[in-house]
């Protein structure tokens, strides 16, 4: 049992002021699995203090001296990358082996985050004017728990790459990965202050960075009424906002893709991370001509998942987080049935032999269409809707029917063509042939899917203030 009783404020663990204990369970075995004590209001004023009060000498810190941070920071969190896998399989479900790849690229981002910090220029000449780009100030940063530790890692790295200082509230379900961050967070030696991190619940700890006036920008992965409810929140003091909201990706196969490829490949992009991913490709648009091959291809690539204890490196799909989720998950396939989608794999209820932990049947719907539910609304477990089109414009109007606009899969044999497509696709990110990796390059979400975007240069300008100084060489204006 692992027991969490410590929040980090000003460089300490200190006890939380707030008195509330929430269970951890376990996924895969549904039990009971530690506690955590959830801070209060009175925890978030004393970390917004602190960071307030740590601002002013870390803003105007040198890059050497924060680019020596963020290294020190890397080391400290390569060397519990081991620790934070098992936690992220055993508190949340991830796979071991994505567990362990996530846990490395964590910790290889604050470099990532040191060049992009050293490459960048924080004085710019704009026709007469100085541009100073300054640090906005404390940001409050809140996370969700599909991937916690990432999450954290790459908004304080980028917030203390700016020389802000931050308060972060990460979701009450992932205590664990996040207080073996918050240890790396210590043995990093960061100066007093810079980083305060509170457990508390979402309209608690939460609410209350929304609404500080010592706070100056939030930044926020989570889903999109939540994100909704932070920024008018957030308006009356005007906080700058960072919201990474949900999806509902299309993932559009073009009638010369390789589809012996394509297939099997569009439906890892639905169910990766347990389909617990916002960039999850849930909405996969084929030809109507090649429906038939299509059905047989996804069943064959559903058949070769092995659902079961994420520990073991075989098995590729977890449980969800928790009975909560997996109730929605499952009222979202009755909804499938109910509406008339035809079930092709999976289906409600446990898979058989996995009754006690929070599994779902890997599920594929076709004879979807895009005003169905399941084709409509987020659902965040392993559901994939197949839609038919008719003809390439047919395609990307589907596509781009939809409130969300984060992410978007092309594939096709026609490089010309993918990218033409993807011109017209209203998303933050649009992958052609299978899915790249690049932490640099902006990402973030058009309509409900988000405002601003984090990585690389867009995302550090996000974390910064531009101030025009003019006058600066001209004796008096004419
Ligand atoms: P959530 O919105 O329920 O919670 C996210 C965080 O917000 C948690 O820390 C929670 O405690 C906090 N919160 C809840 N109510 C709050 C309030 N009133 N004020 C302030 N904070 C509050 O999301 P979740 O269930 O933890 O995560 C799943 C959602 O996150 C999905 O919608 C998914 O698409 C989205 N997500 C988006 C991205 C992205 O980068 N765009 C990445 C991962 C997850």
């Amino acid at each position: 049992m692992h027991t969490i009783d410590h929040i980090y404020i000003n460089g300490q663990f200190v006890t939380p002021h707030g008195e509330e204990m929430f269970d951890l369970i376990n996924p895969t075995t549904g039990q009971p699995d530690g506690r955590v004590r959830l801070g209060d209001v009175e925890d978030a004023r004393r970390a917004i203090a602190a960071a307030k009060a740590a601002f002013p000498a870390f803003s105007r810190t040198s890059k050497a001296e924060r680019g020596a941070i963020l290294q020190r920071l890397h080391d400290a969190v390569l060397a519990r990358a081991g620790d934070s896998a098992i936690a992220q399989v055993e508190e949340y479900g991830g796979p071991v082996n994505t567990s362990s790849a996530r846990s490395r690229y964590t910790a290889a981002m604050f470099l990532d985050v040191k060049k992009v910090m050293e490459e960048h220029a924080f004085v710019k000449t704009v026709n007469t004017a100085k541009v100073v780009l300054e640090p906005v100030g404390v940001v409050g940063i809140i996370t969700p728990w599909n991937s916690s530790a990432w999450f954290i890692a790459n908004k304080v790295a980028t917030a203390i790459a700016a020389g802000c200082t931050v308060v972060v509230k990460p979701s009450e379900l992932s205590a664990r990965q996040n207080q073996i961050l918050t240890e790396c967070f210590h043995a990093a030696q960061l100066p007093p202050g810079v980083v305060n991190i509170v457990n508390g619940r979402g309209d608690v700890v939460g609410a209350e960075l929304s609404a500080h006036p010592d706070v100056n920008k939030i930044s926020f992965t989570g889903s999109t009424a939540v994100g909704k409810s932070i920024a008018r929140l957030g308006v009356d003091t005007m906080k700058r906002v960072t919201l990474e909201l949900g999806g509902k990706s299309a993932n559009i196969i073009l009638d010369d893709a390789d589809f012996e490829k394509s297939i099997p490949a569009a439906v890892q992009a639905c169910f990766m991370n347990n389909g617990q991913a916002c960039i999850s490709g849930s909405r996969l648009l084929v030809p109507e001509h090649k429906l038939e091959q299509v059905k047989q291809l996804v069943k064959a690539a559903v058949a070769t998942i092995k659902v079961g204890d994420p520990h073991h490196p075989d098995n590729t799909l977890g449980p969800l987080v928790n009975q909560k989720q997996f109730e929605r998950v499952q009222r979202y396939i009755q909804i499938g049935i109910d509406e008339g989608a035809e079930l092709i794999a999976g289906g409600v209820g446990k898979p058989e032999g996995l009754e006690s932990g929070y599994f779902v049947q890997p599920t594929v719907f076709m004879n979807v269409t895009n005003n169905m539910t399941i084709a409509r609304e987020e659902i965040f477990g392993a559901v994939l809707s197949i839609i038919s089109y008719k003809t390439e414009p047919q395609a990307i109007e589907i596509a781009n029917d939809t409130p969300y606009g984060l992410q978007a899969y092309i594939s096709s044999t026609n490089l010309e063509r993918a990218n033409r497509v993807a011109r017209e696709l209203i998303a933050g990110r649009v992958h052609i042939n299978g899915i790249h990796d690049d932490l640099i390059a902006p990402f973030g979400g058009f309509k409900q899917s988000g405002i601003g975007r984090e990585f690389g240069p867009y995302g550090l300008d996000s974390y910064l203030e531009p101030k025009a100084i003019l006058g600066t060489e001209a004796q008096y204006p004419r």
